[in-house]
């Protein structure tokens, strides 16, 4: 479903990224563990459209997304991509409903589908009795269970997080990880997950070793 190829990114004279190849099917919940620098944001990045490869080229259902830009490349982010960053990025002055509804509603689609779709997103992350509460009114573990949900809401082809459970207690990110496996399970979403937990990492379909610039594992 996604596929990279030959993916090559320098900063300056560092080469971070040497030639990454990588195939996610639909479903997977896929992890990516590495040393700290060794490239794994800046490949989800790319991998994203956040950023662009020097080389190389980036599939998604056979289109090449490499070089999208301007409104149709935030079109499609919107409507394909979801994204979850270590912090939550939930705005302040919104309840977590709205929150979550907001890229749907930027979407276009209709409020009730939207709405509907939010609920059932927030129930199965074990936040119904939250949904009118202001992200400041939600532990660490809650908030980035909506910053989940809010990604989820377009459907995306894929989900994108880099290092969810790098801000949450050992209990926290455990049953985050966990809620990715249940949102595979009710929602078939496919994860691609940077994660510097290598206990978690092993319990993921599939585990991405970044080493000196590439992918390790020969299924790649
Ligand atoms: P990781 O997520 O595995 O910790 P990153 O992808 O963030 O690694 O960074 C890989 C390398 O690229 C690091 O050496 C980092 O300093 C460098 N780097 C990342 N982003 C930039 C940037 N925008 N400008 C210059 N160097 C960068
Ligand atoms: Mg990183």
């Amino acid at each position: 479903m996604l596929t990279a190829k030959n993916i090559y990114k320098r900063y300056g004279t560092v080469e971070v990224l040497k030639g990454v190849d990588v195939t996610i099917n639909k479903g997977e919940v896929v992890s990516i563990v590495g040393p700290s620098g060794s490239g794994k944001s800046t490949l989800l990045h790319i991998l994203g459209t956040l950023d662009k490869p020097d080389s190389g080229e980036v599939f998604l259902h056979n289109q090449n997304i490499t070089r999208l830009h301007g409104n149709a490349l935030a079109a499609f982010r919107n409507q394909h991509i979801g994204f979850v960053f270590q912090f939550h990025h939930l705005l302040p002055e919104f309840t977590a409903i709205e929150n979550v509804c907001i890229p749907g509603w930027l979407n276009g689609k209709a409020k009730s589908d939207v709405k509907s779709r939010a609920v059932k997103l927030l129930n199965v992350l074990g936040l119904s009795h939250r949904l009118e509460n202001k992200p400041a009114q939600l532990s660490g573990g809650e908030q980035q269970r909506v910053a989940v949900a809010r990604a989820l809401i377009n459907s995306p082809a894929i989900v994108f997080a880099d290092e969810p459970t790098g801000n949450l207690d050992t209990a926290n990110a455990k049953e985050l990880h966990q809620l990715f496996f249940d949102l595979r399970q009710q929602f078939q979403q496919t994860f691609l997950i940077v994660t510097h937990n290598e206990e978690l990492a092993q319990l993921s379909d599939r585990v991405l070793q970044m080493k000196d610039g590439k992918f390790q594992t020969a299924n790649a």
